[in-house]
């Protein structure tokens, strides 16, 4: 029956994401106007038959060239989103952004390396992405296998301290590097044309959010990316949606919850084993992937919160 539920949810979700969008055969791209496309990954664990294709990757087509936002977690994946990028435009890619550390969402960049592209980073990203390589090197042949090939590091040659914009020729990208929230190397991304808003992991949904980082850092990261009022927001996993603010509320519901349970429960005593089955379980049927991910965050904030 779970996995019935299951099934039938991934079935909706790959239908639904792709509703009022262009579907290219093959790697799809969904195109939102404008000379913007987003690739949606599939909503799988990094635990749980991960393929290297679980997040969102976006590129945007300015007059002078293209911006790439998140490669994907492989080179295979990588090369995929090039040629769908051949298949719009003859431009080279310029900038290669990537939104933060995670594995799913840098591994591709090897892959536009032929244009010669500036690789665009949180100024503590290139740190982050070498303390981590041996071990995402040995997660990625872990995982992927073959498909792990010609992935690399590619650390960024443009660091972001706090803002920054790009111009792309008719359109500007304004980059902005936030405090500690999901990791400490988020990034993201607002297009001047369409004001469309590319949050990175930032912002899930469907999916549960996930941290590393701050849990109260990122609510209020999230309060400021509300404010920001964009025409549509891409997040780092999930729908494109035109409806921000009750995104960034779903999520803030969820993680405020989760800071309330846990911190009652260390309040009362409970085990973080304990904390595992019951914080935020009053969120569960609203996200997908939610026990595996609920519990991984149990492990990040209890022990933060343990010497508030
Ligand atoms: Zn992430």
């Amino acid at each position: 029956m779970r996995l019935l539920t299951w099934l039938s949810m991934c079935i909706l979700l790959a239908a639904c994401s792709h509703a009022g969008g262009v579907k290219p055969a093959g790697f799809g791209f969904e195109s939102l106007g404008d000379g913007i496309y987003v690739h949606h990954g599939a909503h799988l664990d990094i635990d749980v038959g991960y393929q290297g294709d679980i997040c969102n990757i976006s590129f945007v087509v300015g007059s002078k060239g293209v911006a790439v936002i998140d490669t994907g977690g492989s080179y295979k994946v990588g090369r995929q989103v090039r040629e769908a990028i051949g298949k719009v435009t003859p431009l080279p890619v310029l900038y290669v952004i990537n939104t933060h550390v995670h594995p799913d969402h840098v591994f591709g960049n090897a892959a536009f390396s032929g244009d010669k592209p500036q690789y665009v980073g949180h100024e503590k990203l290139a740190n982050a992405m070498l303390n981590r390589k041996e071990q995402y090197d040995k997660l990625n042949a872990r995982l992927l296998g073959e498909d792990a090939k010609g992935s690399e590091t590619i650390v960024p040659t443009i660091s972001v301290k706090d803002g920054m914009e790009l111009d792309l020729g008719d359109r500007k990208l304004i980059l902005k590097a936030y405090p500690i929230a999901h990791t400490h190397t988020d990034l993201a991304v607002t297009d001047s044309k369409t004001q469309t808003l590319f949050t990175g992991d930032l912002l899930f949904i469907e999916r549960t959010p996930v941290l590393e980082g701050d849990i109260k850092g990122l609510i209020a990261v999230l309060d400021v990316l509300k404010s920001q009022n964009a025409k549509q927001v891409v997040p780092g996993h999930g729908p494109v949606t035109q409806d921000g603010v009750t995104a960034f509320n779903n999520a803030q519901r969820y993680l405020n919850t989760l800071l309330t349970d846990i911190r009652a429960a260390i309040k009362s005593g409970k085990s973080m084993e304990q904390t595992m089955e019951t914080a935020a379980a009053g969120e569960k049927d609203k996200w997908v992937l939610f026990d595996i991910a609920n519990r991984r965050n149990v492990n990040t904030v209890y022990p933060q919160l343990e010497w508030e």
